[in-house]
């Protein structure tokens, strides 16, 4: 009785590893992306944002006890920098920060190129058709993929004027820059069910919005949206997968997200 138990506890164990090695995600297979642009004194929030980042030091420099002590303390609103929507930024009773599943933020990523389109047109939009073309040449976007928009705005920040299209302090009137037009983004979310949007740009509605649809036609579904990526000229169109873990605030409506994506090396 006594042996039989001991077998039988050794090869659960030997299924157990087994499991565990055919898992194994082998890492040299990547490149590891990093998407996130640096938190520093020079991080764009919107205009009407009363703060920005900010980091004091609270200790830096050689302790009595002989050796080398630093510390800092820092404090940004949610949305501002690289930073995750989460679906109660724009939807009253939807997910918080905290509460977003993790399959919508480690998933496979797609990346739609604009580049192109925006350079005759700064608040160009992504349409509907942009995105049946994009399968045609890449296959269907598949449900619970990561959608990321590209628009090359990155390469303009962190210049406020520039990148927002508009440098008036306290004023989001006259804001400037290209992302997703409502059609696709219905499309992208209602009906090929993306796991999450994203963009290169401060917002994934566009810069002379006043009515924030696509925010909301993404927090009515729980579907986050992540802002102010960069380096998105580094991933391919399909293959890459996304890491995007914001700060898990309790409550909170966003957060400051790092987000790195892992490229097949061919
Ligand atoms: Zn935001």
């Amino acid at each position: 009785m006594k042996g039989r138990r001991v077998g039988l506890t050794f090869s659960l164990l030997t299924v157990a590893a087994t499991t565990v090695y055919a898992q194994a995600l082998d890492l040299s297979a990547y490149r590891m992306v990093d998407l996130t642009h640096a938190l520093n004194a020079k991080t764009l929030y919107w205009p009407t944002s009363p703060t920005t980042f900010k980091l004091d030091s609270l200790s830096y420099g050689q302790t009595p006890g002989g050796w080398f002590y630093s510390s800092f303390a820092f404090s940004a609103p949610e949305h501002g920098g690289t930073h995750l929507d989460a679906p109660i930024h724009f939807g009253e009773g939807h997910l918080t920060v905290d509460r977003v599943p993790l399959d919508r933020l480690i998933a496979p990523a797609v990346v739609i190129d604009i580049t192109a389109k925006v350079r005759t047109d700064t608040d160009y939009r992504l349409t509907r058709d942009d995105v049946l073309a994009f399968e045609r040449a890449n296959g269907r976007i598949a449900a619970g993929t990561i959608v990321l928009l590209r628009t090359g705005w990155s390469t303009r920040w962190p210049d406020k004027k520039s990148y927002l299209g508009d440098d008036t302090p306290n004023d989001a009137s006259k804001l400037h820059f290209p992302s997703f037009g409502v059609e696709a983004a219905r499309l992208l979310i209602q009906e090929r069910r993306a796991a999450a949007i994203g963009v290169d740009v401060a917002s994934i509605d566009y810069g002379p919005s006043q009515d924030f649809m696509v925010h909301r036609i993404a927090a009515a579904a729980d579907v986050p949206g992540i802002e102010n990526l960069t380096n998105l000229n580094l991933l391919p169109a399909t293959g890459a997968v996304i890491f995007a873990l914001p700060m898990k605030i309790e409550g909170g409506s966003g957060g400051p997200v790092r987000v790195v994506a892992l490229v097949p090396r061919r």
